[in-house]
């Protein structure tokens, strides 16, 4: 019996990750099955939209068989061609996973270049953080592939929620050259709690999260270096942004904090931050937040007026703070005004 037929008899799934709904005709069993009915296969070359070879993106190896992009600080632009947040692999002794594959199809593309320009091993799992555009937008171009998309239980309907906004949005903001090709792949793979996912004499370990900075935050935990990717659970550089419930983003970050870790991947920032010290900034930043909106609404203050000065004291602190600041006291001014 080959290893790889040997694995997948005996892959870690049962109980922890339940198909997507809709998806229900491939059950966990069965998609163990197709996984490996295709999934090592050997990956086919990469070919872009426009039929050039994609430059391979930059990545750095942050730990042992660790690779991780580091995207720019800024909102999405022609320019940058939504290159805005960090997106990694893993590569284990039979396969790759993907965590997050940047924000556009043509991104997605240079990340798959920038794996091959490594190894030939399969991509088994490309896994999201969460829903937003720019940790979604590049999982088209891993399609051929054949991995399990992967994610929070909760992803697959905000993306079906957000399909349509997000793709005119990020359209009008990328301008048609980058965004072509991008289109979004839900999960066919969901994590009602904690997994384990093996890539060969590796396994990284996901737990789906309460609600934080989205409803549908993932962690990764690479066993064997450590190396935890938080996704947008922590933002360094980048203003934090919040897009689930300022209180349910405290209590993670608490949770997290007391999580061992050897280092940390944020969704924005440096490629690799010493854990847990980097969580500290972010945490104060949401704390005053919080606490000052507390105090306006016990003093009557209207949100907009709360707007204009809530967390102002950060403002040196961060990168992008008018594009969110004022949009984090009005999301933690309508959470904590019904406290
Ligand atoms: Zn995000």
């Amino acid at each position: 019996m080959s290893r790889d037929r040997q694995l997948c008899q005996t892959y870690p799934f049962a109980g922890q990750i339940r198909p997507v709904a809709g998806l229900a005709a491939r059950s966990v069993s069965s998609g163990i099955a197709w996984l490996c009915a295709i999934g090592f296969a050997a990956s086919a070359t990469t070919t872009s939209v426009a039929g050039e070879s994609p430059q391979p993106l930059a990545v750095t190896e942050v730990a042992s068989g660790v690779f991780v992009h580091q995207g720019q600080t800024g909102l999405f632009t022609p320019r940058n061609s939504g290159d805005i947040s960090n997106c990694s692999f893993v590569i284990g002794k039979e396969a790759v996973a993907v965590i997050d594959t940047c924000g556009s199809y043509k991104l997605g593309e240079r990340l798959l270049a920038a794996i091959r320009a490594r190894t030939q091993l399969p991509v088994r799992y490309v896994i999201n953080t969460h829903m937003h555009p720019d940790h979604v937008f590049g999982n088209a171009a891993f399609e051929a592939e054949k991995p399990r998309f992967t994610g929070h239980k909760k992803l697959a309907r905000a993306l079906a929620a957000r399909a349509d906004r997000y793709l005119a949005a990020n359209k009008d903001l990328l301008g048609p050259e980058a965004f072509e090709g991008t289109r979004i792949i839900a999960p066919d793979l969901a994590v009602e709690d904690k997994a384990e996912l093996d890539l060969g004499e590796r396994s990284l370990v996901l737990v789906a999260r309460p609600t934080a900075h989205t409803d549908n935050d993932l962690t990764v935990l690479d066993k064997e270096t450590g190396t935890l990717f938080a996704g947008d659970l922590l933002f360094s550089v980048h203003v934090p942004a919040l897009d689930g419930s300022i209180r349910g983003w405290l209590a993670v970050l608490d949770k997290l904090a007391a999580e061992p870790a050897a280092r940390v991947v944020p969704g924005h920032g440096p490629a690799s931050m010493p854990w847990p010290q980097a969580l500290e900034p972010q945490k104060r930043y949401l704390s005053r937040v919080a606490g000052e909106v507390r105090a306006a609404i016990k003093a009557g203050r209207t949100l907009a007026d709360t707007a204009k000065t809530a967390g102002e004291s950060e403002r040196g602190s961060w990168q992008l703070f008018d594009e969110f600041n004022a949009r984090n006291v009005s999301a933690a001014f309508a959470e904590l005004e019904w406290e």
